[in-house]
């Protein structure tokens, strides 16, 4: 293993390259050394070589590996044989470089294209989750930060997801020697038959772990519990939905977590309701400030805003305060609250009151019934 060459000196990129500039990469090389068009002697082992260097490296999970480790941690992954040289890529990634193979593959001993069984996944992301959490009305208004404890699979940082103690601890499998798979032949009367499966050793990792990691016991992550600060925006309603990224569940083959969402429920105000972007709110006023008019002092979401009740004021009016309402998540456009006048006849008066009201009424000879009553015949 000591005279391998690094993988992205073998294919010709520096260590940042992205996914996409290590598969252009591989591609360029493949094509040039592949052994139907390139009749050099050391064309095949190039070739090999470019392979499994791909192979490496556009595997995340076998990536992290070989950048901690190097060629040691890769001691299962890519000595394989020529056989695990196209696990991880498409098909139709392929394209060409496949094709020109097909017709070629006489002269190509050892290799084999192996069907389903060859094929790893690739990483998947995890699946999501979902919880809800219930807020206050004004919480709603203005947007709030709760934090919230959460238990999350994290990839264990002591081994990068290798789940072995040190670069040492990580070999080949030798049941398969390395490749992950088994090959098992049978005599039949049409011949051998060759039939592959994965390694029950090493469950077609390909490595075997001598000692396990102690922070993560060989899982290669850990739950652990944190503290998440959730942002919730200013104008959230009900049953509206906050993400958080990479919190949800574990991902596989080196994939990402899935995203955390949470529902919010905001709780029901005493007396604010939420009309859409506006804000509802029923005031009392007394039968005589509707009468004569008044000022007063509203709550609004914002603060006591003063508000002129005009003379003449009737039951359930509504009254407008402009701004005063919900930011809208998108637009951010503002809506309004709406006072509605609820007149509040006195069920008790002071003899003084009394007084005072009947000296109303008897001067009142025309009264409101009355004229009700004319228009009625
Ligand atoms: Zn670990
Ligand atoms: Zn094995």
């Amino acid at each position: 293993m000591a005279d391998k060459r690094d993988y992205y000196e073998v294919l010709g990129i520096s260590k940042g390259a992205s996914e996409d500039e290590i598969k252009k990469a591989y591609r360029k090389l493949a094509k040039k050394y592949h052994p139907d068009v390139n009749k050099a002697p050391d064309a095949e082992a190039k070739f090999k070589e470019i392979n499994e260097a791909y192979e490496v490296l556009s595997d995340p999970q076998k990536k992290a590996t070989y950048d901690q480790f190097g060629h040691a941690g890769m001691d299962g992954f890519g000595g394989g044989g020529f056989s695990s040289g196209f696990g991880g890529m498409d098909m139709d990634d392929l394209g060409d470089i496949f094709s020109s193979f097909m017709g070629g593959m006489g002269g190509f001993s050892g290799f084999n294209f192996g069907g389903s069984s060859s094929r790893r996944t690739g990483p998947i992301k995890g699946d999501n989750r979902y919880m809800s959490m219930d807020i206050d009305f004004l919480d709603a208004v203005h947007g709030v930060d709760k934090l919230i404890n959460i238990t999350v699979d994290k990839v264990c940082s002591y081994c990068n997801g290798s789940g072995a103690e040190s670069r040492s601890d990580i070999e080949t499998c030798p049941t398969c020697k390395g490749s992950g798979r088994v090959v098992r032949q049978s005599r039949t009367p049409f011949g051998v038959v060759q039939q592959q499966s994965v390694c029950p050793d090493c469950r077609g990792s390909g490595k075997r772990i001598k000692k396990v990691c102690p922070h993560c016991g060989g899982s290669g992550y850990n739950s652990v519990k944190e503290q998440v600060e959730v942002s919730i925006p200013a104008g959230i309603n009900s049953g509206q939905q906050v993400r958080i990224a990479g919190y949800g569940e574990r991902g596989e083959n080196g994939g990402p977590n899935g995203d955390l969402y949470i529902e919010i429920r905001v709780r029901p105000h005493k007396y604010f309701r939420r009309d859409g972007n506006n804000i509802r709110i029923t005031v009392p006023i007394s039968s005589i400030d509707a009468t004569l008019g008044t000022t007063v002092d509203v709550p609004t979401a914002y603060g006591d805003v003063e508000l002129t009740i005009p003379a003449g004021t009737q039951p359930g009016q509504q009254l407008r305060l402009k701004g005063y309402g919900i930011k809208d998540l998108r637009t951010r456009n503002t809506g309004d609250q709406y006072v509605e006048v609820q007149i509040e006849i006195p069920k008790k008066l002071s003899r003084e009151e009394r007084e005072l009201y009947e000296k109303l009424a008897n001067r009142k000879k025309d009264s409101v019934f009355e004229k009700f009553k004319k228009s009625f015949k």
